[in-house]
């Protein structure tokens, strides 16, 4: 739920294009968001948007991972994961404990 309402890092887009420089490191230029982006930051087509530290646009929680919500999403995808064990566990339980009418 927190992972799905937190910023993953969308960068603002500004009316003219400033360019920024990061140790000699000249960044890429978005055409999109018309503005020049830091390392690690990638336009994602789906939300329109430069996140920065980009890693993915996942359709589970509708947005992207990156850099504002990346350990949320960690906490989101290994919930559900023990979810899913505890809920195959439930389901091995009951058919062990199932009594099958004789043949
Ligand atoms: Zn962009
Ligand atoms: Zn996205």
């Amino acid at each position: 739920m927190a992972v799905g309402l937190s910023n993953p890092g969308i960068l603002p887009r500004v009316g003219d294009p400033v360019v920024v420089e990061y140790d000699g490191y000249r960044p890429d230029y978005c055409r999109h968001c018309r503005i020049y982006r830091p390392p690690g930051t990638r336009h994602c087509s789906d939300c329109d948007a430069c996140i920065l530290g980009h890693d993915h646009h996942c359709v589970w929680i509708g947005k992207c991972a990156g850099e504002g919500n990346i350990k949320r999403f960690y906490v989101f995808v290994t919930s559900v994961f023990a979810m899913l064990v505890v809920y195959l566990f439930a389901i091995l339980n009951a058919h062990k404990n199932m009594v099958y009418p004789a043949v």
